[in-house]
């Protein structure tokens, strides 16, 4: 059996108990380095299988062939695994076997929502996920999600921001938005939800610095109603108060 635990975005306070259950009874953790060193006060007396970025295919396939021998095996992502996680490509592979392997998702909490709880309520709103990450998506589709989710006036949070290989993302990515976004638009951005060093910093269009955002960053664009006030980012549901 395998289950598809996400973590949360940083400590144990921020898992739910069925993460820490499956976990608990898991005989073996696979995962990402980063993900098992936060978790690390858990593992002790746990098979521990990790490895770096980029090796997500071949972890999967182990996950899957430890599976097969009987073993409860737990695949970690960080935040939540259905949301660029383990869990698609679990599943992916899983189909492709002959014999059937069990497989159960369990949510987390996603580093857009940590986010949010931090800035205030800034996703009270229709919102999207939008990732800059070209590693797996062409360029040319992601440029159009934000031309079209800025010009729907969606609430937008973007999920790996800016990278050392890709730091001019960022900044693309505010000047396609820059259309239909006006400049007195909030942004929040939240370093390290959760983690050690968690960090906010509240803005508008118009002043955001892409220099203080990097791969542990969550950014967070406001709609047309979204506002500021003292250090909370809100965006109203529509009530008349
Ligand atoms: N499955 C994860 C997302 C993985 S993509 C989830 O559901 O949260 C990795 C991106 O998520 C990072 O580049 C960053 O934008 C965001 N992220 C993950 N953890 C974060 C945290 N603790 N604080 C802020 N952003 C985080």
């Amino acid at each position: 059996m395998i289950a598809v635990v996400g973590i949360g975005p940083g400590g144990k306070e921020t898992m739910t108990l069925e993460a820490i259950e499956a976990i608990e009874n898991a005989d073996i953790i696979v995962g990402y380095k980063t993900y098992i060193k936060l978790i690390e006060d858990m593992l002790i007396d746990k098979e521990v299988m990790q490895n770096g970025m980029r090796q997500e295919v071949e972890r999967c396939k182990e996950a899957i062939e430890i599976a097969k021998t009987g073993k409860n095996v737990a695949v970690i992502s960080s935040g939540d695994s259905g949301i660029y996680g383990m869990a698609g490509l679990i599943l992916e592979l899983a189909t492709k076997e002959e014999t059937k392997i069990e497989v159960k998702v369990i949510p987390g909490v996603t580093a857009s929502i940590a986010a949010a709880g931090i800035l205030g309520a800034p996703i009270m709103h229709d919102f999207c996920h939008i990732s800059l990450s070209d590693l797996l998506t062409p360029w040319k589709v992601i440029e159009k999600r934000l031309r079209l989710a800025a010009q729907a006036d969606f609430v937008i949070c973007l999920y790996n921001p800016r990278s050392r290989g890709r730091k001019d993302h960022l900044e693309k990515a505010f000047n396609i938005m820059r259309e239909f976004k006006s400049g007195d638009t909030p942004v929040g951005i939240v370093k390290d939800a959760g983690r050690e060093g968690e960090e906010k910093i509240i803005c508008t269009f118009d002043t955001m610095n892409y220099e203080v955002v990097d791969m542990t960053t969550m950014v967070v664009i406001g709609n047309k109603s979204t506002f500021i006030h003292e250090d909370f980012m809100i965006t109203p549901r529509g009530y008349t108060v």
